[in-house]
């Protein structure tokens, strides 16, 4: 008599996935049943999700157990403790192993482990794989041994050492056992209700999503990438970061189409070699989270967390809602509020906005795109913000102070995008569109725009606020700025 092989659990984590998926093709090798299930863990370690993010969960999940589904399969949601639930299922089905996709924040990495320790004293198995970074944290290291923290050297070692994986599709079918008791989405209530904010979110969340998004940029925006990725109007950019952030797709696959393109001529190789680098930053803000975890709460250079931050909360909340009298950074603002995404060249106008002009402290602003980004990331997010506060480790030169008038005039010349997310003052003309306080009057009342009634007058003087940063910032890089490490 033959005895069947225990099951193997496939814990889905940010690998919404059946392609390219490491994790999916060893359990299918094994040849044994496979039980897909994803948790849903509030406890103390847990993803920090948003509100944004949560909405994407909830259709990124329906639509993985819809093609689970189509191959026979389907997705078992539990809430709780990573862990208990995880011995449950196993007490249910008698599983030996796990096997999942690899979370490389520290604080995940590090319940991860424990988890793995605990369930081995009692002989289950957990392996793990990278499933969603170009090249796995702590194996990207520079001539000592050591983390990068400059990322241009650290993306020609990463480009240089990490190895495709072969593209794969997933198995054909899956042979997962009836009757295990699931929760359902709609008992999550992930979607936003008692208010609904999301009837402005337009996004395909899930694997067909991701693949069509990129199909979208490979036809459209990488020809003149590298130039029009600058212009928040223009469909310069490939909107992948959710679907990426959620593992719907993997980078390496993005790569792999994007260079075929260039081999092919259907776009130059500067232009491939640039969305690579774009996707270089990704991991290098995740390598840098995985070797540095302080970096959540801390500043990388920590003379920065000596900077005199201001508390504003009038300055804060016309910051989140996208009233501060400066069109391009109100844009940006609303943009992200009403579509859970924004353009990466407004991110850093508004950040520069909050930590310079405002004197706020970047974590607060990190923490209202943690929850408004449809593709917060943590790692990203961090790494992100510190490079506008100059406090990151390749970080912008702390004298870097965005004027958010030339930022606009330069890279929203003829309005479009201001006028799209500010529509009350879009009958201005375009060289007023981003000063208007600076309009004539009879400008101003041609186009039907009264300051301080229709839109708000500015909530401060650039020029003065660009002073105020400048000064508090050299009080605290006196010595270390100058301080490259390669
Ligand atoms: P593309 O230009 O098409 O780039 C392709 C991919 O490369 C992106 O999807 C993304 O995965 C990666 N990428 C591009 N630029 C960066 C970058 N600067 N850092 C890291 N990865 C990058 N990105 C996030 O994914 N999550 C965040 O929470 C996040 N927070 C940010 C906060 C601030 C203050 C700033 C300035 C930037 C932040 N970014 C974040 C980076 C960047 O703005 C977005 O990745 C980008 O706008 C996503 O649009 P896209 O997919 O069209 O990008």
């Amino acid at each position: 008599m033959t005895t069947s092989p225990a099951p193997v659990i496939l814990w889905f984590r940010r690998d919404l996935r059946l392609s390219d998926n490491p994790a999916l093709n060893h359990a299918a090798e094994t040849g044994a049943p496979v039980i897909p299930v994803y948790i849903h863990d509030q406890g103390p370690v847990q993803d920090r999700a948003g509100g944004a993010s949560l909405w994407w969960l909830d259709k990124s999940l329906r639509a993985l157990d819809d093609s689970l589904k189509a191959r026979g399969s389907r997705l078992i949601l539990r809430s709780g403790d990573s862990e208990s639930e995880l011995r449950r299922l196993i007490d249910q089905t008698g599983a030996a192993t796990v096997f999942m996709n690899r979370r490389f924040e520290p604080e995940l990495f590090a319940r991860d482990a424990d988890i793995a320790h605990a369930l081995k004293d009692d002989d289950i198995e957990v392996r793990g794989w990278n499933g969603s970074l170009i090249c796995r944290p702590g194996a990207v290291l520079n001539g000592s041994g050591l983390p990068y923290k400059v990322f241009t050297p650290f993306l020609k070692t990463l480009l240089a050492s990490a190895e495709p994986p072969p593209h794969t599709t997933g198995p054909r079918t899956l042979d997962t056992p009836t009757g295990l008791d699931s929760e359902t989405l709609d008992d999550w209530g992930l979607h936003p209700s008692k208010p609904d904010w999301s009837t402005g979110f337009d996004w395909t969340p899930g694997e067909a999503g991701a693949s069509e998004a990129l199909s979208r940029f490979l036809a459209g925006g990488l020809k003149s990438y590298s130039r029009d990725r600058d212009f928040p109007a223009a469909p310069g950019c490939s909107r992948l970061s959710p679907h990426l952030h959620f593992g719907e797709i993997h980078p390496w696959r993005a790569i792999e189409r994007v260079r075929a393109a260039a081999d092919a001529g259907k776009v130059s190789q500067a232009e491939a070699d640039k969305f690579v680098a774009e996707l270089g930053w990704r991991d290098f803000s995740a390598h840098l989270l995985h070797n540095f975890p302080q970096i959540t709460d801390t500043a990388f250079r920590p003379e920065y967390d000596r900077m005199p931050w201001r508390d504003d909360e009038a300055g804060f909340e016309a910051w989140c809602k996208g009233r501060t009298g400066y069109p391009i950074v109100d844009a940006g603002m609303r943009q992200l509020w009403t579509t859970g995404w924004m353009h990466n060249r407004v991110r850093m106008i508004v950040a520069s906005f909050l930590v310079k002009d405002l004197l706020i402290d970047w974590r607060r602003g990190e923490a209202w795109f943690r929850d408004t980004l449809v593709d917060a990331d943590l790692a990203s997010n961090v790494q992100n913000w510190q490079w506008v506060a100059a406090s990151g480790a390749d970080a912008a030169p702390y004298f870097r102070v965005f004027n958010p008038v030339t930022q606009g005039t330069k890279f929203d010349a003829k309005g479009h995008y201001v006028r799209r997310w500010v529509p009350e003052i879009a009958a201005l003309p375009d060289k007023w569109l981003h000063a208007p306080w600076t309009a004539p009057v009879e400008v101003l009342r041609d186009a039907r725009v009264r300051l301080g009634h229709d839109y708000p007058r500015p909530i401060l003087d650039h020029g003065e606020a660009r002073d105020r940063a400048l000064e508090a910032l050299r009080t605290v890089t006196a010595s270390r700025y100058d301080d490259p490490e390669h």
